[in-house]
Formats: structure tokens, sequence, C-alpha cells
């Protein structure tokens, strides 16, 4: 296949609920910013339904899903909440529906406890964040820009619940007589599910696949050093073990059929990013300076946050391989060169 081969139905409109596949249905809450959605998937069980990721924590998402509940849901009840990973579009409401219904939360123990550390954190012995920025050749201030312009996000997802279900790879679902494989995936976030029913043939991807944008893979002032770029790039493989015609149901974007097909196009699309850093450190360059030689487009102050991050990731990936060559220049700033050894 060389296409993606997306799916005859067309998109919900935001909080209505359409068939995708036997005991499965798509519904869509807002989104503040591009892609401006999130894609909810709701699988029916014999005496209820899972809804897999809910959307961010706003007003009118949390209309949409109380309208939901009683358009839906009055004569067979959620039971339980999946969430794919612990980013605020995916379990941003997921205090709010496990309340309502009184129901459980599922999610891999390194997205739960990713995301419950940040609840309520005011830590700022900062020094560190300030030192990363830095190094990459940020001006001075940057770190607290950051800071003010995530302040008014960290609100779009609610604390989560204070108990929860562990998913985890060893240990299927069982939904309406289905298994469903848990696919764990790195890099993106920290220990990302993906759902695989063989019985329907039907993948639900979360952020791992999407169908015309790569989810972002950042290295983050938290942990300076990793390298979530080889993560995520050994995460793609079991999904090419899957079926060729699998359906898959993204995150973000319409359901597809080509899983092979979009799975090669984001490996060749971050070998050639890869060669870009590769290529733009001819010369000894710091981060900053690499960023506009990989990303071409005018960047929001979010996205060129978000190019920095994964610019880092890019980077690390070849530091670690030995491809490029790391030192501290005079004014504390790292810089990269081609290593000719
Ligand atoms: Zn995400």
């Amino acid at each position: 296949m060389n296409d993606l081969q997306y799916i005859d139905i067309p998109a919900p409109e935001l909080g209505q609920l359409v068939q995708v596949a036997e005991n499965v249905y798509w519904t869509r809450m807002p989104v503040p910013f591009p892609p401006k959605h999130i894609n909810v998937y709701l699988l029916e069980d014999d005496d209820g339904w899972f809804v897999v990721d809910t959307g961010m924590n706003l007003p009118q998402a949390r209309l949409l899903w109380q309208k939901m509940f009683s358009e839906y849901f009055e004569d067979k009840p959620i039971k339980g909440v999946i969430a794919t990973h612990m980013h605020m579009d995916h379990c941003g409401l997921a205090n709010f529906i496990t309340n309502h219904w009184r129901v459980r939360l599922w999610m891999t123990q390194g997205e739960y406890f990713s995301a419950r550390s940040s609840d309520g954190a005011t830590s700022d012995n900062s020094w560190q964040l300030e030192q990363h920025y830095a190094r990459a050749g940020m001006p001075e201030g940057f770190h607290h820009k950051v800071k003010q312009g995530f302040a008014p996000m960290e609100k779009l997802r609610e604390p989560l619940p204070l108990s929860y279900e562990r998913l985890s790879d060893q240990k299927p679902l069982v939904i309406h007589n289905r298994q469903w494989q848990v696919i764990i995936g790195h890099g993106h976030s920290p220990e990302h599910a993906s759902l695989y029913c063989r019985d329907l043939n039907l993948l639900i991807s979360g952020d791992q696949v999407l169908p015309r944008i790569s989810p972002n893979i950042s290295v983050t002032g938290e942990n300076p050093n990793d390298d979530p770029m080889t993560d995520y790039l050994e995460s793609l493989q079991p999904f090419l073990s899957l079926p060729e015609k699998t359906l898959t149901l993204p995150a973000h974007g319409d359901p597809f059929h080509a899983l092979h097909f979009r799975v090669q196009a984001l490996l060749a699309d971050h070998d050639e990013n890869l060669q870009k850093v590769m290529t733009a450190c001819k010369q000894p360059q710091s981060a900053q300076q690499i960023i506009p030689q990989v990303f071409r487009r005018e960047l929001s102050p979010i996205d060129y946050y978000l190019a920095l991050g994964e610019t880092l990731a890019l980077i690390n990936r070849c530091w670690r391989l030995g491809q490029l060559h790391r030192y501290l220049s005079d004014r504390g700033v790292y810089l990269y060169v081609q290593n000719q050894a």
C-alpha cells in the first residue's frame, strides 16, 4: 500500500458517536490549538463502555461529555477510562469521568506516576533547567518564558485520580470477549499504551502512530542526556509485525488502513532529520543554531519550544551513536561537530 487509505466514514462532530467497527465507536473532543481535536474511542463491553482517552479539561469538553452521558450511556454505563498516555489531551478529564461514574482509570505505571509527579508540583529549584537551556544556546530568560507559557496549560489536565489499574503488555484487556493487547511505546511519553485487537484487526494507536503528523519526540531539562529518539524509532518496530491491513485509529487525524506504509514514512522522516543534523554539524554548532536547519518553517513560541526538544532528541541520538562529538564552549554552550574518527 502506498497511500494512507482513510476509512470512508466522515469524522464525527464534537461529542457525536459514530461506529467504526463492531463494538467500537469514535467521537472527537476540542483542542484549542493545532491539531484542534483529539479522537476519543469507546469500546462496548457486555455491561458497559470503556472510554479510551478523554480530551482536555476545558469547559466545552465537560459540557460535551455531560451531553454524551445522558444521550448515549443512560442504559449502559461507562465502566472504565483507559488513557493511552499522560498528556493533557489524553487524560485531562480522566478524573471527571471516573468520578462521575465511580469507575477506575487504566494506565501504564510509567504514565500514571509521571502524571502524578507533576500534579501540584511547586518546586522552584530550577538551576538545572536554566543550565539545560543555556547549554542548548538559548538566550537568558528562556527558562522563565517557557514557565510562563506553560502555566495556563497546567489546568488543561485535572490532577489524576488517587488510585488506578495498571495496564501492561503482559496482561491483555478482555472486552466483549475479545482480547486487547497492550503495545508499549517510548519516546513521545514515558510508557505509552497502544491497544491492538486481533479479532477486529484494529489498532488504537494513541499518539505513537499518527497519519499526518509525527508525535513530538523531545529531550527536556528533566533528563537532558536522554535518547528518546532511539526509544521512539525502536518502539515503531512492533507495529510492522501487525498485519499490514490493520485498521489504525489514531488520536489525531482520521482512521486509516496502511499501517506499515505510515510507519515506514515516519522512520524515513526521522532519518532525513537525522541527516540534516549531521550536515549542519560539519562545523561546530549549538542546538539553537541547528533548529532552523531542521525545522525550516516559521515557528510559533510553542512550536519553537517543541522544535528545540526534538532537535536535541535528534542530536542526542547522533551523539550517543558516536557520530557527533559534544564539547562545552567558553560561553557554557554545548557545541556539536561530526566525529571524524
Ligand atoms: Zn501525546
